[in-house]
């Protein structure tokens, strides 16, 4: 799979690539990353890629120019790849996203910054957008690294031990029951006991029974979905 970051701060992108998962990837030839600075394709004189915005309005806007020269060539070079842009203004990742978007094999993030972007670009180019969450970050690198993340760890061969991906949470709408390692005793905490018993039966309902009162506190609404599609499994 290839990532292709369109940023024009490719260095707060490019440290998270060099340790742990996503470097072994990047070694082993499953991931390949790609930087695009859409200042490199200014035809400004002073390689200027923002301006005020038109109808006024506090901050700056990313220009059309830089980007639709830019996308255009991406587009022309591979036709399979997949562009998603970074913005507020659209439906949040969640799970499903990152597996649907792991069959992919290019996919290009389209970073924001100042205000945003000129909404003709994201007309024109975006073959998906989205939100990371409700709050306002400087801008989309954080976020498509996030997505990019998500991704890649459904992607066959990324993950060391990949039945860790079926059972954690969101797999079943259900947040993940609490996890424990050695020892068992910890400064004076023990795990739960059952865990220790050896019962694999037993300890699974105590597992779902953890998930659900975990799920019931912090996303009510998620235990509602795991009880509904139950219901109609029954
Ligand atoms: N003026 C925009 C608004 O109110 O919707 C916010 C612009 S933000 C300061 C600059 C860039 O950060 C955006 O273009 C986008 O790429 C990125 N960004 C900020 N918050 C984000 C979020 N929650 N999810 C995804 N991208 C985000």
């Amino acid at each position: 799979m290839k990532f292709t970051f369109v940023t024009l701060f490719s260095n707060l992108v490019e440290g998270y690539f060099q340790d742990s998962i996503l470097k072994r990837a990047i070694d082993k030839k499953i991931l390949n990353i790609e930087y695009i600075n859409p200042r490199d394709y200014s035809d400004n004189k002073h390689s200027k890629v923002d301006d005020t915005a038109v109808g006024g309005g506090a901050g700056m806007v990313m220009n059309p120019q830089p980007l639709f020269d830019c996308l255009d060539k991406l587009k022309k070079e591979d036709e399979e790849v997949h562009i998603v842009f970074l913005t507020p203004v659209a439906k949040p990742f969640v799970q499903n996203d990152a597996k649907r978007l792991s069959k992919k094999s290019h996919i290009a993030f389209v970073s924001g910054r100042y205000e945003g972007i000129d909404e003709r670009v994201v007309e024109k180019y975006a073959d998906e957008v989205f939100s990371i969450g409700d709050y306002i970050l400087t801008g989309g690198e954080l976020a498509s690294l996030v997505i990019c993340d998500a991704v890649s760890r459904n992607i066959e061969g990324v993950l060391g031990n990949s039945d860790s991906l079926s059972i954690e949470s969101f797999e079943t709408s259900l947040l993940e029951a609490p996890s424990f390692s050695k020892p068992k005793k910890y400064d004076a905490l023990s795990v739960p006991s059952e865990y220790l018993k050896g019962n694999h039966s037993r300890i699974r309902s105590l597992k779902l029974a953890l998930s659900e009162s975990k799920t019931k506190f912090f996303r009510p609404e998620q235990l509602l979905k795991y009880r509904t599609r139950k219901s109609y499994e029954k």
